[in-house]
């Protein structure tokens, strides 16, 4: 049944604050910023955002730097409710695109369920500015007929990702695959992957992407979690695997052939 929101009611946006980098926000984005008279602020948004604000919008960190562990989902929809209720007009900031392993499908089915005008403003996911960093795209006509985004981080009590199904139907299809949360898991994810693809299948990993303290490594699969060891690379990072990388190889193999050839 279609819930019609109240007009005396507030309203929730889901905003994607984006990879880090402030200027990757949409215009739409900054906007919502500064309509807002509460933010409710996910880890891993960067504050500079936040001078979009109005100086007398509420800020609340719901994420690890709010205090706790990680305030628990439940807690944030009441309080996205609440807020709502009360007449505010709230964004909840999220990191990248909400709705790419954000959570932003269970936000928008408990607003919706309440009744309260709910509306998404796209960001830009973590994984495209990794690879945009790199200057590698995530299709290509040779290479990857498509992309996997997918999370090394299952919900507890889940299975978890098939890396196995997954590996052959990358191999089969020529699909890229970019690995969200897959640092902590990345030796299993190395060894389930290597049943479906090649050893030298070409890896990326990159952290803070679009950051100034962004940094990456290229491996291959069978030297993922080797590299990722010992080049420290940590959280948060998305690890890319498939051939769309092997230029990339080929142009740190050789970085500074241009130079070379312009120098003879
Ligand atoms: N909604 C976010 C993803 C949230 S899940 C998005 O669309 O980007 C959190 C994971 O995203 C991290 O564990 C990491 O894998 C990835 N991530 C987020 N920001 C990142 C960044 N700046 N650089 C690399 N990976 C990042």
């Amino acid at each position: 049944m279609a819930t019609h929101a109240s007009p005396s009611l507030g309203k929730v946006t889901l905003v994607g604050a984006g990879p880090g980098d402030p200027e990757l926000l949409t215009l739409k984005a900054v906007k919502a910023i500064a309509n807002a008279t509460v933010l409710l602020v996910d880890d891993l948004v960067n504050e500079a955002v936040l001078a979009h604000a109005q100086p007398e919008a509420r800020i609340v960190y719901v994420g690890k730097r709010g205090g706790c562990a990680s305030t628990p989902q439940a807690f944030i929809e009441k309080l996205m409710l609440s807020e709502a209720l009360r007449g505010e007009q709230v964004v909840r900031l999220k990191g990248g695109d909400p709705f790419v392993f954000g959570r932003g499908g269970e936000e928008v089915e408990a607003l919706q369920a309440a009744g309260i005008a709910v509306e998404v403003v796209n960001g830009i996911t973590a994984g495209l500015a990794a690879m945009g960093s790199l200057n590698v795209p995530l299709t290509h006509r040779e290479h990857a007929h498509g992309v996997v985004f997918v999370t090394g981080h299952a919900k507890p009590g889940d299975s978890g990702t098939d890396w196995v199904t997954l590996a052959h139907t990358a191999h089969q299809a020529k699909l890229t695959l970019v690995i969200y949360m897959g640092v902590i898991g990345a030796a299993g994810i190395q060894s389930a992957l290597l049943q479906g693809l090649p050893g030298d299948t070409p890896v990326a990993i990159v952290q803070n992407a679009s950051l100034p303290t962004q940094r990456h490594a290229t491996a291959t699969l069978a030297t993922l979690h080797a590299t990722l060891q010992r080049e420290h690379l940590g959280s948060p990072s998305v690890i890319v695997v498939g051939q769309v990388l092997q230029g990339l190889q080929a142009a740190m193999n050789a970085p500074h052939s241009a130079l070379h050839q312009l120098q003879r």
